[in-house]
């Protein structure tokens, strides 16, 4: 499933005429492949063995080629760390505060929190994101 997704990804990227490079695809493939909402740092790590002249840079702008694609979400943290997410349908997030790690997880939209933000302050609302913290399964063990 997650391979048909990117070869999706793949395919609506040639019909945008950008052309694929093998770093290229690696780091699409990268993304899709994780479920942890990489950085670029996360994703420079992982992929510098294989491409030792790739810099951060190319991850970045690589990252803003497939955003303005709309294959991936980015999610911004008011730093330099943003997450990069290869899930673009509408999910919710539970964020570990020990290790950094964000999963998704699915609930029904709360579009009536929308509806009702929008009467309360007549803002025009676009859109929401909600984010749930705590700690992993992985870093309870670690702390037991
Ligand atoms: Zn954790
Ligand atoms: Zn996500």
């Amino acid at each position: 499933m997650e391979n048909h997704r990117l070869q999706e990804a793949l395919q609506s990227l040639k019909s945008t005429k950008v052309r694929m490079t093998p770093q290229r695809h690696a780091i699409l493939e990268f993304l899709f492949d994780a479920k942890t909402h990489p950085t670029a740092d996360d994703i420079y790590k992982a992929l510098e063995g294989k491409f030792p002249n790739m810099s951060v840079a190319t991850v970045y702008n690589n990252l803003r080629v497939f955003k303005e694609a709309g294959l991936v979400r980015e999610l911004t943290y008011g730093d330099s760390s943003s997450r990069f997410d290869s899930n673009t349908t509408d999910h919710y997030h539970v964020i570990c505060e020990d290790c950094g790690k964000i999963v998704d997880f699915h609930y029904p939209g709360l579009d009536e929190v929308e509806t009702l933000a929008e009467h309360v302050t007549n803002f025009k609302v676009k859109h929401h994101r909600m984010e749930i913290y705590g700690t992993c399964p992985e870093c309870q063990k670690h702390k037991h």
